[in-house]
């Protein structure tokens, strides 16, 4: 192939990235000074020059790209792009016909065989997020890919490749006809509120869909609910929708409070029977317990790491206080629902702060179910790293 460098892999690196392994770890490397240029095509070599695969140069946190083929004969240009969307996109067949849900993921980075690209579908529109330079040097080829295999209203884009991941903030708008925002979507026939072109988030997480329906269909009906971190109200909205008694969302962002109004009045929900609180959850926790203020369903939904002026929260060190403060507000036979997107450990440890926060409250408690990515999210079992989401449904006794 033109323009490919060949990059040699450490033998105790190279076993593994051929049984599947698809990220190019920084270590890995025998020869990284040569990479110069990010959108490079890397072919893989082991220590004894036998191909391993082909794969791209793009820095992200997580290492040096990522590998996408092991066939000597299979190169990235645009047909490799439109087998892999292809592929993609019938895996997703089932939610292209499901009228109630009309957002959805249909590319899921290295789950569908390359790194650091990620494609949403938002009724009509679609939103292709880059997670590095090198990724977004092949755009041209991708887009042409997507084209080709979908209709389409118009396309956006997130460029997510400054460093340590931070969105670039720029008119996302890509092709085709400009949407008009907010647009409504739906999701298990609940509406949602989207725009595709302000900043890196689009007003909903497309991967806490099933926990959202869980709330909804089995664990509202006549509780009082509290939902921390709870941006534009997600989980409050398909609290209520499911009978819940009254719902408390806490964010603190300014932000959070119009689009929550907004998410409880477009599916015919009184906000005002709701309370919408912009403050800092550590400090709602403080309040409640000074007016002794408890609640029969808790959502902790915090991002992986965060700093208010007071607080500072990192999911590898504080789940368990972040717990520990929720189990002290729980109702008896209430549910804390604990999430976290943090994907430097997997449900085990998570587990373990569960464990811990319940041992030193003295309480017992049991796990009645629990949730990782959504059926859109494909993961790949060679890459744990990338199956991110935790959610157990803990039932305090
Ligand atoms: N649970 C939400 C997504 C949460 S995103 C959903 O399902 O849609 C993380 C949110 O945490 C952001 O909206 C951010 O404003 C908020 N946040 C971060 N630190 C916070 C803090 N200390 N107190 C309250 N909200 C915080």
């Amino acid at each position: 192939m033109k323009n490919e460098i060949k990059v040699k892999v450490r033998n105790d690196y190279a076993k593994k990235m051929k049984d599947g392994f698809p990220l190019i770890e920084k270590e890995a490397l025998i020869n990284a000074d040569i990479l110069s240029e990010e959108g490079q095509t890397l072919h893989l070599i082991d220590e004894r020059g036998r191909f391993i695969g082909r794969g791209y140069y793009g820095e992200q946190n997580k290492g040096y790209g990522w590998v996408v083929t092991r066939q000597q004969d299979e190169s990235m240009d645009q047909s490799f792009f439109e087998k892999k969307i292809g592929t993609a996109l019938q895996k997703r067949s089932g939610f292209f016909k499901d009228e109630s849900t009309t957002a959805f993921r249909i590319f899921n980075g290295e789950g569908d065989g390359i790194g650091g690209l990620t494609i949403d579908y938002y009724e009509a529109f679609y939103v292709l997020s880059w997670y590095s330079e090198g990724i977004y040097a092949f755009k041209n080829q991708i887009l042409k890919a997507l084209q080709n295999l979908v209709e389409y209203k118009g396309i956006y884009e997130k460029k997510r490749f400054n460093t340590g991941g931070k969105y670039i903030d720029d008119d996302d708008f890509v092709t085709g006809e400009r949407g008009e925002f907010p647009m409504l979507v739906k999701e298990n026939g609940v509406q949602f509120s989207v725009h595709l072109n302000e900043g890196p988030m689009t007003g909903v997480f497309l991967d806490q869909r099933d926990v959202r329906k869980a709330i909804r269909d089995r664990y509202a009906e006549g509780k009082t609910v509290l939902n921390t971190f709870s941006y534009t109200g997600a989980f409050s909205v398909f609290a209520a929708l499911g009978g819940a008694q009254k719902t408390t969302s806490v964010d603190l962002a300014n932000r959070s409070y119009p689009k929550t109004v907004e998410q409880f009045s477009i599916n015919g929900i009184d906000y005002e029977a709701h309370d919408i609180k912009v403050m800092d959850v550590f400090e709602y926790f403080k309040y409640a317990v000074k007016k002794q203020l408890t609640f029969d369903l808790v959502v902790l939904d915090p991002p992986s790491f965060a700093r208010s002026k007071k607080h500072r929260f990192s999911a590898a060190k504080d789940y368990k206080d972040l717990l520990k403060q929720a189990i002290a507000i729980t109702e008896k036979n209430g549910v804390i629902i604990a999430s976290t997107n943090y994907s430097g450990y997997g449900m085990g440890k998570f587990k373990g702060f569960v464990e811990k926060a319940f041992k030193e409250t003295g309480h017992r408690y049991k796990i009645e179910e629990q949730y990782t990515l959504p059926s859109d999210f494909v993961t790949t079992k060679e890459y744990k790293a990338g199956d991110y989401l935790k959610v157990v449904f803990i039932k305090k006794l």
